[in-house]
């Protein structure tokens, strides 16, 4: 059996971050990562699709937002190979579009739609000081009024977390822009969008690549301490172990794992309370499915709330990655069904163009923050210590991901 100081499950941008931090800073320290696909890269990969690039875990940008960790990762992938965009969302309404967040955008609407919206504002919840409801989905109208959450964030939601709106806490919110009431007016009175605005304002995507192309250099620089196909099966806390899908065998001193917890079937060494901790977490999956039209639109993405189509986003390939034609859909695994026959599964040159994802969106169910607590804390006292989106069951991004990784390095090593 392999023995290793630190053994990484994953080879995400979690893994990735930690492996190479490692290998920078504490040569003398032995690790290995297992990592399940044949590549490198986690959700942040990229397949070239029609000619170019195509990010098969969903639209990936890099924010501008933590120049610490956008210096890191331009040291695998320099700055001068990115471009800058100034984000351009919109929500596909059925006869007309607006920007993203909706309450900060009313003013681009008819002016009778506007009055419709702003009315239903004023006498939301939040506006009345009724008390701050419990679920996500009572949020919804108690924040932004019966009105917008009928036509666009429950239909909207509803899709993209696909049946699971209900089970949503509201401990997570700090996510969604934050737009008041009296910054909603304003934006009506002057025609421009106020309050805080959502993240990738600003943000990188590669001239030349897709994002995945980052990850994979990242991968590189670990040479053979990345071992492929490696699909991990089995942990035992006690020996401090894994045993892959192939059954081979690893030992550490630590291990950090980034991959899902459910995705590990048998946990030796463990108790039932720990076991139903991991059954309670929830996730989605996303389908990623390539379209060959050029759009013709400037958004880089478009939110689609219509039940009547599957799909809940729209990425506009063409309009971030330099030279590329066409779109692609994302949607939610549990909607596939009701996608439209005319978007196939190939493209017209017989290329593979729909990806399936299993675990892309961790979910914030009302339990959540006590059950992975408790997973977190079992596991840390065992020497195993859950890193990342899928590892702290956190909607983390890239760059929070990447940050989350410094900052456990840094702990762990004291450097
Ligand atoms: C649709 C969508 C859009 C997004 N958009 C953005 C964006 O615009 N900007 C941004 O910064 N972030 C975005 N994110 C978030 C981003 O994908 C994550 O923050 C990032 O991928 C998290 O990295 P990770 O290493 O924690 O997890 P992952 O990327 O999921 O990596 C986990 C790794 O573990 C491997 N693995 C899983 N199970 C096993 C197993 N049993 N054994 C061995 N290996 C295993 C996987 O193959 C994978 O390589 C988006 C996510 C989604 C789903």
């Amino acid at each position: 059996m392999e023995r290793v100081d630190y053994l990484i499950l994953g080879a995400g941008p979690a893994g990735l971050t930690f492996a190479n931090l490692l290998k920078r800073n504490c040569p003398e320290k032995s690790f290995l990562v297992l990592e399940k696909e044949q590549e490198a890269g986690g959700l942040c990969r990229s397949k070239d699709v029609d000619g170019s690039p195509l990010d098969i875990g969903g639209g990936h940008f890099l924010d501008v937002r933590r120049p610490k960790v956008n210096e890191f990762l331009f040291s695998f992938m320099p700055e001068e190979e990115w471009n800058v965009y100034d984000r351009d969302s919109r929500i596909d309404m059925g006869t007309y579009e607006i920007g993203h967040p909706f309450e900060a955008n009313i003013w681009q609407m008819p002016q009778d739609e506007q009055v419709k919206y702003l009315k239903s504002i004023a006498i939301a919840g939040c506006n009345l000081d009724q008390p701050k409801p419990e679920k996500f989905v009572d949020w919804i109208t108690w924040k932004l009024g019966e009105k917008i959450a009928q036509d666009y964030m429950l239909p909207y939601n509803g899709k993209m977390f696909g049946g699971e709106l209900d089970s949503l806490g509201t401990y997570w919110l700090e996510k969604l822009p934050n737009v008041s009431f009296e910054e909603t007016l304003l934006s009506c009175l002057n025609r421009k969008p106020y309050g805080t605005q959502p993240g990738h304002a600003r943000f990188y995507y590669p001239k030349k690549y897709g994002y995945g192309e980052l990850w994979l250099r990242m991968a590189e620089a670990l040479g053979d301490r990345i071992k492929y196909n490696a699909a991990v099966k089995e942990m035992d806390f006690a020996q401090k172990t894994v045993t892959c899908a192939d059954g081979s065998n690893y030992a550490a001193e630590t291990i950090i794992t980034t991959i899902p917890w459910k995705s590990i079937s048998e946990f030796t060494g463990a108790d039932d309370a720990f076991r139903s901790c991991v059954q309670a977490l929830k996730h989605t999956g996303t389908e990623i499915r390539y379209c060959e039209k050029t759009l013709d639109t400037k958004a880089h993405w478009t939110y689609v709330p219509s039940e009547k189509k599957a799909h809940h986003r729209i990425l506009v390939r063409s309009n971030f990655c330099e030279g590329s034609k066409g779109y692609w859909l994302e949607t939610n695994l549990n909607r596939l069904s009701l996608m439209d026959g005319s978007v196939p599964e190939k493209t017209t040159t017989g290329e593979q163009a729909a990806f399936a994802n299993e675990y892309t969106y961790p979910l914030n169910t009302i339990d959540k923050p006590e059950k992975i607590k408790e997973i977190l804390s079992f596991a840390k006292e065992r020497g195993v210590i859950g890193l990342g989106r899928w590892g702290e069951h956190e909607h983390y991004n890239s760059d929070r991901t990447v940050e989350r990784a410094m900052e456990l390095f840094a702990a762990l090593e004291n450097k």
